[in-house]
């Protein structure tokens, strides 16, 4: 028996509770979403997908920026990102890449955790993030992201470590340089979605989310995960519930 040399490990950041409306068209009544990190232990390093909220949305949904009006946060007390790595047994210094899929509040709020990890991130969402009607509107908030991290900026596909094991792979049009992770595992390839398909059912039914910055590039990007679905690639959606839940059950949680 080989040893995996590549390990995925769902972390549980928090949820949010909101209306399926307030998500996508074509459907609603009452949703809870988990909002989802991904540690990656590749032998060259330790890469984090997404960070999850700030610690501080709990107790001052101010922090959740033009969010605030239709969200409502749920974050155990003392369940900070830093935490939950430490669970998992990383400590939050050893983290060497953390991998931003976009710069809305719930997939950057925790990057105040990982303060020594280089943040990988495409230049067209980094660059929206300094100046834009977008943080001008509190969709982006600064405070989340323009912490000191040394940053790395990508104009498309990035291979991180050079071996096809960990790819970045542009999926704009949710927001301006939105991006989502492949992830070769021993079992075979995993794309995480992250808010290019928040959920299975809505990428199934094609139902077009709410929140879209541009509509031709995100259901460009749709098209693009269909089609590596079709390739025999898994996708792990960026706050689908069920398939969240069927996720904890494999990992025995
Ligand atoms: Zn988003």
């Amino acid at each position: 028996m080989t040893t995996p040399t590549l390990r995925l490990t769902p972390i549980e950041t928090g949820w949010l509770r909101t209306d399926w409306g307030v998500l996508c068209k074509g459907r609603d009544g009452e949703a809870r979403i988990p909002v989802a990190a991904w540690l990656i232990d590749h032998p060259q390093g330790r890469v984090l997908f997404d960070t999850g909220m700030h610690k501080d949305v709990q107790h001052d949904p101010s922090r959740m920026g033009a969010g605030a009006p239709y969200f409502k946060a749920e974050i155990p007390p003392g369940h900070d990102l830093g935490f939950l790595l430490r669970q998992e047994g990383v400590a939050p210094e050893h983290v060497d890449y953390v991998v931003v899929s976009h710069l809305h509040f719930d997939h950057c709020g925790g990057l105040a955790e990982v303060p020594d990890a280089r943040l990988v991130v495409q230049r067209r969402e980094w660059d929206a993030g300094k100046s834009s009607k977008l943080v001008d509107d509190g969709v982006f908030i600064p405070a989340d992201y323009r912490l000191g991290h040394d940053v790395v900026e990508l104009d498309g596909y990035h291979d991180l470590f050079g071996d096809g094991r960990v790819v970045c792979v542009p999926t704009p049009g949710h927001s301006p340089g939105h991006q989502s992770l492949r992830v070769e595992l021993d079992s075979g390839p995993v794309l995480l979605t992250a808010d290019c398909a928040y959920c299975g059912f809505m990428l199934d039914e094609d139902l077009m989310q709410t929140v879209v910055f541009d509509e031709a590039e995100f259901l460009a990007s749709r098209r693009l995960l269909k089609k590596l679905r079709n390739e025999g690639c898994q996708l792990l959606f960026g706050h689908d519930p069920e398939q969240w839940e069927s996720l904890r059950q494999a990992a025995g949680r």
